[in-house]
């Protein structure tokens, strides 16, 4: 997603297709937001929030936490998790393996 696009689009046709997120961002919830909701600013926890809002009545929430997880994405609110929350499940993955 390049910051800034409009709309939001989770398919991210411009990625390489070994990165791009699979068939389920047909069913994306957040397909059309404004995608600065989507990759807030530092600190910016009630952008944060309000993605997350948008996540958690979404279908494919755990499909794109899963791709989020799996391809490293530093950025951005993927499946419900921030930066924070993806580095915390990194961790303790880390930790208990
Ligand atoms: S979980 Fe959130 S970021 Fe992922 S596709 Fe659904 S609305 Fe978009």
């Amino acid at each position: 997603m390049m910051r800034g696009a409009y709309p939001y689009d989770p398919t991210m046709a411009y990625r390489p297709a070994r990165t791009r997120p699979g068939p389920w961002t047909q069913h994306a919830k957040c397909v059309g937001s404004n995608p600065d909701l989507f990759y807030p600013g530092r600190g910016d926890n009630r952008t944060v929030h309000a993605a997350k809002t948008i996540c958690h009545a979404c279908p494919v929430r755990s499909e794109c936490a899963d791709h989020a997880l799996t391809n490293g994405e530093k950025y951005g609110v993927w499946g419900g998790l921030s930066e924070l929350d993806r580095r915390r499940v990194r961790g303790h993955k880390r930790w208990v393996a």
